[in-house]
C-alpha cells in the first residue's frame, strides 16, 4: 500500500457507503426543463432553482446565441487586465436599475461573490455577526477575513441584540450578514427588525439574497423590496444562477464600494469573468422581469398549489415562507431511499442531509417553478402519497 491509493480518502468514502449516504450524482440528459430526461427515462424536475424557468427559455436561448455572434463565447482574460465587454457593463446598470440601487457589480457566480465581498470590505479590528444557518459560501467568505466573527442563532433578535451589547463597541467596524432567504427551509430573515438593529448600534449590513432574487417582492427585485428597505441595506447579494436561469453573481451597493471591490476583490482580479453568452441571456432575463409580474407569478402559484396539497395529504413540510418546500423525513439514510424510491415512480427530487443540514434533519427539497403544469404537479404529488405510505412517512 502506498501514499497514493489515498487511504486515508478511502476510509472515509467507505463510511459514506456503509452509513447509505454515498451520492451518486445523477446525469441529466437533457435541457433543464419541468421534466428531465434521467437514464434515458423521462421524469418530473423538482429538484432544479430554475424558479422561473428560464434556464431553456427561447428567448434566454436566442440573446445567448446573438452575443456570441458578436462577441464569441469568451471574456478573454481577468477583467481588471483586459477590462469589460460593453455587453457587461450594461447588464450591470440594468440590474441596478432592477434592484434600485446605486450600482451593481458582477461576479462569476453568487459564491465567488461571497468569497470576494466579504474579505474585501472587512478588515482586522472588525467583527462579522452571521446567522447561524448562513450559506456555506458565506461562511467561507468570513473565514477569508481577518476580521472577528460571531454568530447568532436563526433568526433570534434577541441573541443578535445580546451578541451586538457585548461586542460592538470592541470594534471599528460591525457587519451583520443574514441569508435573505434561508436555502433548506425557505424562511425569511426578519430583515425590518435587523436593519433597525444595525442602525441601532451603528452596523453594516449584508443581505444574501439568492432564492430571494427573482422570487420576493415586485417582479422578483428581491427580499430588500418584499420588505420596502431600499437604501438601508449596505450590500445586497443576489445570484445569477437560479430563478435569472444562467450562472453568475452580484452586489448592489453604493458606487464607492463598487470602485473598491475593483480593486480589491480577489475574483475579480485573479478569475476571468462571465462569458458572452451569458451575459446577453441575463440581460434578456432582467428585460422579461422588468415587463411583467407573470413569471415570478406562476412560480408562486404552483408552489401554493403543490404546498397545500402535501400539508392535506399529512407530510411535514416545515415553515417555509417561499415556494422551497422541504419535505420532512429526519433520518438521513432514510432521506436518501425515499429520494430514490420516488425516482424510480418518475418524480426527481433531491435529499438534502448532514452536513448541508443538521444530523437528523435530512428531507427531500421540492423546489416547484413557474412551468410546472398542475398535471405534473397532481402526478409529484401522488406518487409522495404512494411512497410516502410504503415508507410510512405519512
Ligand atoms: C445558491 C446560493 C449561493 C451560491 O450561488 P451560485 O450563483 O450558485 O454560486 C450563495 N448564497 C446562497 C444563500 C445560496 O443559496
Amino acid at each position: 500500500m502506498s501514499v497514493h491509493d489515498l487511504l486515508f480518502l478511502q476510509e472515509q468514502v467507505s463510511k459514506l457507503k456503509e452509513d447509505g449516504v454515498f451520492r451518486k450524482i445523477p446525469i441529466i440528459e437533457s435541457a433543464n426543463e419541468a421534466e428531465v430526461i434521467i437514464d434515458g427515462k423521462k421524469v418530473i424536475n423538482l429538484c432544479s432553482n430554475n424558479y422561473l424557468g428560464f434556464a431553456n427559455h427561447p428567448r434566454l436561448r436566442k440573446a445567448a446565441i446573438e452575443a456570441i455572434e458578436k462577441y464569441g463565447v469568451g471574456a478573454g482574460a481577468v477583467k481588471t487586465i483586459v477590462g469589460n465587454m460593453d455587453i457587461h457593463e450594461q447588464l450591470e446598470a440594468e440590474l441596478a436599475k432592477f434592484k434600485k440601487e446605486e450600482a451593481v457589480m458582477l461576479f462569476q457566480s453568487g459564491f465567488n461573490c461571497n468569497a470576494g465581498v466579504i474579505q474585501a470590505i472587512t478588515q482586522a479590528g472588525d467583527l462579522i455577526v452571521s446567522d447561524e444557518l448562513n450559506h456555506a459560501s458565506i461562511i467561507d467568505g468570513t473565514r477569508l477575513s481577518k476580521a472577528d466573527r460571531a454568530v447568532y442563532k436563526h433568526c433570534d433578535m434577541e441573541d443578535l441584540r445580546k451578541v451586538l451589547l457585548e461586542k460592538r463597541e470592541s470594534y471599528n467596524q460591525v457587519l451583520i450578514i443574514t441569508d435573505g432567504v434561508f436555502s433548506m427551509d425557505g424562511d425569511i430573515a426578519p430583515l425590518p427588525q435587523i436593519v433597525a438593529l444595525a442602525e441601532e448600534f451603528d452596523c453594516l449590513t449584508y443581505v444574501d439574497d439568492a432564492h430571494g432574487s427573482g422570487v420576493l417582492g415586485q417582479s422578483g427585485r428581491g427580499t430588500v423590496d418584499h420588505f420596502h428597505l431600499h437604501g438601508r441595506i449596505d450590500f445586497t447579494i443576489g445570484t445569477l444562477s437560479k430563478a435569472f436561469g444562467v450562472i453568475g453573481g452580484y452586489v448592489a451597493c453604493k458606487q464607492v464600494a463598487k470602485d473598491w471591490l475593483a480593486h480589491r476583490a480577489r475574483p475579480l482580479l485573479f478569475s476571468t469573468y462571465l462569458p458572452p453568452a451569458v451575459v446577453g441571456a441575463l440581460l434578456e432575463a432582467v428585460k422579461m422581469l422588468s415587463e411583467s409580474e407573470k413569471y415570478t407569478l406562476a412560480c408562486w402559484n404552483n408552489a401554493r398549489y403543490f404546498k397545500d396539497k402535501m400539508k392535506s395529504a399529512g407530510f411535514d413540510i416545515g415553515h417555509s415562507q417561499t415556494p422551497i418546500t422541504p419535505v420532512f423525513v429526519f433520518d438521513e439514510a432514510k432521506t436518501m431511499a425515499f429520494s430514490k424510491a420516488l425516482l424510480s415512480e418518475g418524480v426527481f427530487v433531491s435529499p438534502i442531509i448532514f452536513p448541508t443540514v443538521a444530523k437528523g434533519q435530512g428531507r427531500v427539497r421540492v423546489m416547484v417553478s413557474a412551468i410546472h403544469t398542475k398535471e405534473q404537479l397532481d402526478f409529484a404529488v401522488d406518487k409522495f402519497i404512494k411512497v410516502g405510505r410504503e415508507m410510512q412517512i405519512i
